[in-house]
């Protein structure tokens, strides 16, 4: 790992799966599986999909059976990972306004924004300190193509009836956080930082204690109709529902279903009241940018800086992390971000360095289903967005499954545009790698580009990045 003088990223504790467990610890294992067994549902992946599904399941039927089949621990995922952004956004809300309708559409988005306060009312319920707090999210604009695309950003969230959210100039975007070079900011309420495995360990504590069953350290190699497979024995279930998101291409016949996409972060030792004062960022927003290759950051509970962005973005085949390291150069590019957004901070010590996998569908749209002919039922391909949208998704996947079994009828959530949404396969290797290597080496020239100019105008780079990755 390189250094540098000041500062830098000598030392760095690269992996460990991330930061969030250095700081809170990792939790005791549970029992793997230990032979063959039956339950009325069964949840492949111990991450907030899988833990949310279990928490509304059994909360709403308290006699159902449930079971959760986890390959390591829960949280050990994206889950575990994240940047800790309770936000209202969900991949593929636009795609979704033109294949059904902007009010169905907006529905969407409505129920996103409720998503955000029922995270943080159902934390304070269940008593789950996760550092969260609700600051919402401020998006920022260092470049003039930067700011127009933040104007019609904003615009675009507004027409999906997000009323409240505020659009900044310079000036006050400097009175809530000093980004040097920014030119403006938006802003919505609907959005809370968080700890990620606070919050995880909490919930799957929370579940267990509701009473449902959690196998860690049992990998399913296979799901089936009412079948899930383990080295150790097989799960039946009427139900069997996967929430693996980037690690799905593991499963049996799911290799081509969603793609792996890295995201890496860093995290800084904790900052002096004096750099604080530089920095500002009293109303602990979240915070992003509007380049291509986009930032995403927050001011954790023990006052460091966590940073994300686009590492090496895939992996050829699919292949995951190894427990979370990252590459040196990455951490290098993450840290040059935080000093170019904060100069002040360049002597800053970046201590914790690690990355993780989102899934990727290949039109870049969430989706939750239940087949109700082999009750098979999945969530997932949020890309960067599931903080929020897994709680969304885990209320749908309990009212699918109260429904097709008789136990209820069709909900508002049964009906929004995303639920039994298909999508194509993604291509096979290695025309997969070198599709997503373009696309990211074309973001990261448009920012260049952009960086060095004065035009207002987005680079058409990343237009056609952005068209020959599916993505509009
Ligand atoms: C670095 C990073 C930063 C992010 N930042 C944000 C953010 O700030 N805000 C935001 O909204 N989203 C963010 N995301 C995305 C968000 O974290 C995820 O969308 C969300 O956590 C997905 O939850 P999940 O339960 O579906 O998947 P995961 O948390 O990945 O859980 C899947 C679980 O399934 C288990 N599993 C996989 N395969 C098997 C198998 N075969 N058998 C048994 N178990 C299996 C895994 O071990 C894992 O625990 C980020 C993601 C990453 C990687």
């Amino acid at each position: 790992m390189s250094g540098s003088a000041s500062g830098g990223v000598s030392g760095v504790v690269n992996g460990g799966v991330s930061f969030w467990y250095a700081d809170d610890g990792f939790p005791v294992r549970r029992e793997p599986l230990g032979g063959d067994a039956s339950a009325d549902v069964v949840i492949v992946g111990g991450g907030y999909t899988g833990l949310w599904t279990a928490y509304y399941l059994k909360k709403a039927a308290p006699f159902l059976r449930v079971t959760v089949l986890e390959q390591k621990f829960c949280g050990y995922g994206a889950s575990g990972r994240n940047g800790g952004w309770l936000y209202n956004g969900i991949a593929g809300r636009d795609r979704y306004a033109k294949l059904h309708g902007r009010d169905a559409a907006v529905r969407l988005q409505k129920a996103m924004n409720d998503t955000v306060a029922e995270v943080v009312a159902v934390a304070e319920a269940e008593g789950i300190e996760a550092d969260i707090h609700r600051g919402g999210v401020l998006e920022v604009a260092c470049t003039p193509a930067q700011l127009a695309r933040l104007k019609a950003f904003h615009e675009h969230e507004l027409s999906y009836g997000e009323t409240d959210r505020e659009l900044y100039g310079a000036r006050e975007t400097g009175e809530r956080i000093r980004v040097v070079d920014a030119v403006g900011s938006t802003w919505t309420p609907h959005g809370a930082r968080l700890h990620p495995v606070k919050l995880v360990k909490g919930l799957a504590a929370v579940v267990e204690g509701l009473g449902v069953t959690i196998h860690e350290s049992t990998p399913v190699t296979e799901i089936r109709p009412k079948h899930a497979v383990t080295p150790y024995g097989t799960v039946r279930a009427p139900y069997v529902l996967r929430c693996t998101e980037g690690f799905t291409a593991s499963l049996k016949g799911q290799r081509r279903t969603w793609l792996p996409m890295n995201s890496s972060m860093i995290a800084t030792e904790p900052l002096s009241e004096a750099q604080w004062e530089s920095v500002g960022w009293g109303g602990l927003e979240t915070l992003g940018d509007m380049a291509h290759a986009y930032m995403y950051a927050q001011r954790t509970g023990d006052g460091r800086i966590a940073l994300g962005g686009r590492g090496v973005p895939y992996r050829f085949g699919s292949r995951t992390d190894n427990d979370g390291r990252t590459q040196a150069s990455t951490v290098e590019a993450l840290r040059e971000i935080l000093v170019r957004f904060f100069p002040s901070l360049a002597g800053v010590r970046v201590a914790h360095a690690w990355s993780g996998v989102l899934g990727v569908p290949r039109d870049w749209c969430a989706t939750v289903t239940l087949d109700r002919s082999t009750g098979l039922g999945w969530a997932g391909g949020y890309v960067g967005s599931g903080v929020a949208t897994t709680n969304l998704a885990a209320r749908t996947l309990r009212d699918l499954v109260q429904l097709d079994s008789g136990q209820a009828g069709a909900t508002d959530l049964t009906g929004l545009p995303w639920v039994g949404h298909k999508v194509r396969k993604w291509e096979p290797e290695p025309f997969r790698w070198l599709g997503v290597q373009g696309m990211y080496a074309t973001y990261r020239a448009a920012d260049r580009r952009e960086l060095g100019g004065y035009s207002a105008e987005s680079s058409r780079l990343a237009q056609w990045a952005d068209r020959v990755a599916g993505r509009h």
